[in-house]
């Protein structure tokens, strides 16, 4: 890429600020790791990881082997990188290779596994996961007991994590939490009758604030270090990280009447100053804000500005007659602000009609993402030598 026109910036130090944050909280019996798939959840994990690293984290979370891979490329092996979406036929020489801890959650899985290593004199370390009511992966409660029932395999295996995921942790109040808490630590007292020396994790972000019966020996945050609240409706206990600023490209005066962007759909009721932007749904930002109903708005020397007309692939229109001419910044110096100090990820994604984790995972490739730290301009490769 030769140069971004949209400046995407993400703040490193409130990555670590926020990670050390989970970790001082949980206290020293219990360690914080980081999840840090789908590239950092859009943020760049080439940078996220290596921060996190530095800040002390030594045990993070993908979805995949790939990813994994990758991830290893990155930290070195004092590390551990579990994989958490199961281990397909195939990929079992990559874990090895990579030390990555392959979560398993099925009988086939763990045979796999054992077969892999054979030729390995202890046992490479893995994780199994049960399910205890998210209804997604894991083994189900009678999956464990036939398993605990015929504990060659177990005992042959030696994993070294006891995992599960919260449905509702978001949901302070939602039942499901206490009982998922109790099926786990159910669960969990059975196979430490095979396995004394499993560990085992529960909390996500917003299981790490439902209290300290849910941390147990670790927990998994991905979204609170990225800035997204984890006690929605509450004051968010984590910091933003990501800013987005996307160059207005035009500046256009229309007459009442006239009609914007695809559909027609919007028609201006008075005479109106827009301005188009760089940047549409290829780019993360969600169809849903704009056309009839859009909630879409942005910011412009300070002031609110709507969305106006259906979002395109590259392109948003915003209504900025608000802004008065001596506040619009000169041509080729306006950008107007999507993400930032007037509106964080949990804002657009209310407009969006979605969750700030599908915001920060949208966000696109056309973005050249540039880093800060501690408040310092790392760099970004543009406008450089
Ligand atoms: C994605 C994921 C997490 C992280 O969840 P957040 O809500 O982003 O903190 C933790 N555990 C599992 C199994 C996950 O899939």
């Amino acid at each position: 890429m030769v140069c971004s026109e949209a400046l995407l910036t993400i703040d490193l130090g409130a990555i670590r600020r926020n990670w050390q944050r989970l970790q001082d909280r949980i206290g020293p019996n219990c360690v914080c790791a980081a999840v840090a798939k789908a590239n950092a959840y859009g943020l760049g994990i080439e940078r996220v990881a290596p921060a996190l690293y530095e800040q002390g984290c030594r045990f993070f979370f993908v979805a995949t082997v790939n990813e994994g891979v990758n991830l290893r490329r990155l930290l070195s092996v004092d590390a551990t990188i579990f994989v958490l979406d199961g281990l397909r036929p195939g990929f079992e020489s990559y874990c090895l290779e990579y030390q990555l801890q392959p979560v398993l959650f099925s009988r086939a899985q763990l045979e796999r596994w054992h077969q892999a290593q054979s030729h390995l004199a202890e046992p490479a370390p893995c994780a199994i996961k049960f399910d205890s009511g998210m209804g997604r992966l894991g083994f189900s409660q009678s999956e464990l007991q036939a398993l605990l029932d015929e504990p060659e395999l177990l005992q042959a295996v030696q994993p070294l994590w006891f995992i599960s995921h919260l449905a509702c942790a978001d949901e302070v109040a939602h039942p499901l939490n206490q009982q998922q808490l109790q099926v786990f630590e159910a669960a969990l007292s059975q196979v430490k009758q095979l396995l004394p020396n499993i560990k085992s994790t529960l909390a996500n972000s917003s299981g790490v604030f439902l209290g300290q019966e849910w941390h147990f020996d670790l927990v998994r945050p991905g979204a609170a270090l990225y800035g997204v609240n984890p006690v929605p409706g509450k004051t968010s206990p984590v910091e933003s990280v990501v800013s987005l600023r996307l160059p207005v490209v035009q500046i256009r005066e229309v007459e009442a009447g006239g009609t914007v962007g695809y559909g027609a759909e919007h028609q201006l009721q008075r005479a109106s100053r827009l301005a188009v932007v760089l940047g549409g749904y290829a780019d993360g930002i969600h169809r849903a804000v704009g056309g009839s109903g859009g909630a879409g708005r942005g910011w412009l020397s300070g002031i609110e500005v709507p969305v106006v007309g259906r979002v395109s692939m590259d392109t948003t229109v915003f209504d900025i007659t608000a802004v008065p001419e001596d506040k619009l910044p000169p041509e080729g110096e306006a950008y107007i602000e999507l993400l930032g100090e007037h509106q964080g990820v949990d804002d657009v994604a209310v407009a969006a009609g979605t969750i700030g984790y599908e915001i920060l995972t949208s966000l696109g490739d056309r973005y050249e993402r540039s880093y800060t730290d501690w408040g310092t301009d790392w760099d970004t490769d543009c406008g450089k030598d």
